[in-house]
This record gives structure tokens, sequence and C-alpha cells, in this order.
């Protein structure tokens, strides 16, 4: 008797979606997203798709109608709920676009719950597109089979940030002039946490004082080397993620 196949196949795409998901409410795909299900992922109706709202969790959703500029999908089955990932703040310098983008798409990937863009004094970038960081953030959780979306805060001033931290949240600065080597600082400290990276420039000397100064901050290494900030970015959260995040076994 040969096997049913799974339903959703795994290879069915993934899609955020505005509305809150439910199985009462057919879902009114229009524009790009239209454009991707029909032209490029070529659905069909009866063809499934795995849709998101970063409210309820993930959903089987089923094609009824398919046409180049508009799709209409019915959810059947809830597959998972939002899922809770670890309590971690990426509060990176803004770098040049580029390199920007590549800081987003990857903290998503590596689980970040919220990305917290900060300007500083030898910032080259002084400004976010807000709307292409949201896109980039959100092709890139359902790359990634993400069903919480990080949240993006609006870009703020180191010395704001600083001013009105959370108490309970280490501030892990990532200083290329030396402090505790991340593995060890991330191991040992628990609970909510957030790594500060500087931009192509560094931090100039005050604000450096003033970082290591505020009662929450925490100087690590990420090696003898100095990085580019999207480098150091991504390899401090990878560092912590294996060390206090969800890399580790979950019993
Ligand atoms: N001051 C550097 C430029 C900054 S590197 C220079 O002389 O060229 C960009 C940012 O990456 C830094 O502000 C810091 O936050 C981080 N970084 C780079 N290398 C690092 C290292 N070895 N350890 C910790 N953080 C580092």
């Amino acid at each position: 008797m040969p096997a049913t196949p799974a339903w959703p196949p795994k290879s069915a795409p993934r899609l955020f979606v505005e509305q809150e998901l439910s199985a009462n409410a057919a879902v009114q795909v229009e524009g790009n997203q239209a454009h991707y299900l029909a032209k490029v992922m070529r659905v069909s109706p009866g063809d499934a798709v795995i849709l998101c709202d970063d409210i309820t969790g993930e959903w089987a959703a089923e094609v009824v109608e398919a046409g180049k500029r508009h799709v209409a999908l019915q959810p059947k089955q809830h597959l998972r709920p939002r899922e809770p990932v670890p309590d971690f703040w990426l509060c990176p310098a803004l770098l040049k676009k580029d390199r920007f983008d590549l800081v987003l798409e990857k903290a998503t990937e590596l689980g970040a719950a919220r990305i917290a863009p900060i300007v500083t004094r030898r910032c080259v970038a002084d400004k976010l597109n807000a709307d292409r960081a949201d896109m980039i953030i959100t092709e890139a959780a359902e790359q990634c089979a993400r069903t919480a979306l990080p949240e993006i805060a609006p870009v703020a001033k180191l010395d704001a940030l600083l001013r009105d931290w959370p108490q309970e949240r280490h501030l892990f600065f990532a200083d290329e002039e030396g402090g505790e080597p991340a593995a060890d600082a991330f191991c040992y400290a628990e609970g909510p946490a957030a790594l500060l990276v500087g931009p192509e420039g560094g931090f100039d000397d005050t604000e450096r004082a003033a970082i290591r100064a505020h009662p929450a901050s925490v100087a690590i290494s990420l090696g003898p080397r100095i990085l580019r900030g999207e480098t150091a970015a991504i390899a401090g959260m990878a560092v912590w993620m294996a060390e206090a995040g969800d890399w580790l076994d979950e019993d």
C-alpha cells in the first residue's frame, strides 16, 4: 500500500500575511505576493501554501484561486503556534546599505527577537528604509521557516539607547579593543541579552567610555582580528545562540 504523501508537502511555499489567520476566513493575496505564488511558484487550485501571520503561528492553506495578481487561499490546518525565540536583541550601528541588509537577514535567520539599529558619530549611513528592512526580514523569516518575525525598532541614537536601557538585560558590547572572550561571557550570563556592534569606523572614545560606564554593559571580544561590523554582528550572534540561545539541546 503506497504511503499517503505528507500534506502539506515540505516544498510548499511559505508566506507571511497581514491578516490574522483562522480556519473560518479565506485569505486574499495580491500584488508581489500573488505574483510570487502564481508566476514563480506556479501554484494552482488545490496546492498547499504555508501561511504565517506573526500572531497565531503557521497554517497549511489550500489554494482556491490562482491569478497573476490575486490568489485566494483557505487555511485548513493549524501547524505550529507562533514560536518563542530567545530573548536576544541585536543593536547594530547602521552600516552601508548592502552590509546592513546582510545584518538584517542574518539576524533574522539566527533567531533575534528584536533588532534595534543605532546611529553613532562614525556611522556612514544615518537612516534606515523601514519598508525595505521589513521586506528583508520577512523574506528571511519565510526562507528560514520562522513563525515569529523579529521586531525592528526605529533607529536610535546611542545615548538614547543607553539612557533607556532596560536594567535586567545584559548589554554585551562587542569591543575590538578587548573584553571578555564572547563564549565565556555569554555562557555565564543568564537572562535577556543584547549585542551592541559598532559601525565601519568603530565607536569613538567618548562613545566607548559611555558604553563601558553603563551598569548593564559587558565588553566582549570576538577574537584578535578586527572584524567588519556585519561580521561581528553575525559571529557574535552565532556564539550567543550556541552558548545561551536556542542551539542548546532541549532537554
Ligand atoms: N575600530 C575598527 C573598526 C570597527 S570594526 C578599525 O580599527 O577598523 C566594527 C565593529 O565590529 C566594532 O565597532 C566592534 O563593535 C566590532 N568588532 C570588530 N572586531 C571585533 C573584535 N575582534 N572583538 C569584538 N568586537 C569587534
